[in-house]
């Protein structure tokens, strides 16, 4: 979630130099909404659920690239391309986010294929079996596999053994999250 943010404000300041717009707290906020914005059903989950854990549970709708096509496009006609392309690249990073480290992927291929992909490295939980199905650095799963994996592969305690240890994947976070937050401060200099 940190990582989100962070790249919340990355894609605001990509965006503002792009299409040389000024890079407004609107800006900002946008971006960082956008891309804390697919995890909005892990929260619908949380709440009925009382349980955030089950990972593929969740990723649905909102992890459809293709699905959000008509959003960003919306965007354009009511607000012009910057905000468009600000909402269409802060989703996809959300979706590049959730493709590597933690979880089983996104749906990128969706209505294409249902099957899940995750890129370069997953996190392996301790005294488990390792990941299957990993080709060429990427990672294919099937929907129709996703409960077996998380019951023989996962790690029900990820959230503690991730974000709570000294751990590659929860530093990575926090870098992101961190230098996205002091580039911005650097620009705000630079305007003031
Ligand atoms: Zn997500």
């Amino acid at each position: 979630m940190f990582a989100d943010i962070g790249l919340g404000i990355i894609a605001a300041i990509v965006t503002s130099f792009l299409f040389e717009v000024d890079l407004s707290n609107g800006l900002v906020f946008g971006g960082v909404i956008f891309t804390l914005l697919p995890d909005i059903d892990a929260l619908a989950s949380l709440l009925k659920k009382k349980t955030f854990l089950i990972l593929h549970e969740h990723r649905q709708f909102p992890h459809k690239p293709l699905a959000m096509i008509p959003l960003a496009v919306a965007i354009a006609f009511l607000f012009g391309p910057h905000w468009a392309f600000l909402v269409g690249f802060s989703l996809f990073l959300h979706l590049l986010h959730d493709s590597i480290g933690i979880g089983w992927g996104v749906q990128w291929l969706w209505p294409f294929s249902k099957d899940y992909f995750s890129f370069f490295y997953l996190f392996q939980p301790k005294n488990r079996l390792t990941i299957p199905g990993k080709k060429f650095g990427i990672y294919r799963f099937k929907e129709s596999e996703l409960a077996y994996l998380e019951e023989n592969f996962g790690d029900p305690n990820w959230v503690k053994n991730i974000y709570f240890k000294f751990h590659p994947y929860s530093i990575a976070e926090f870098l992101i999250f961190v230098g996205a937050v002091i580039w911005l401060f650097s620009l705000f200099r630079i305007y003031a």
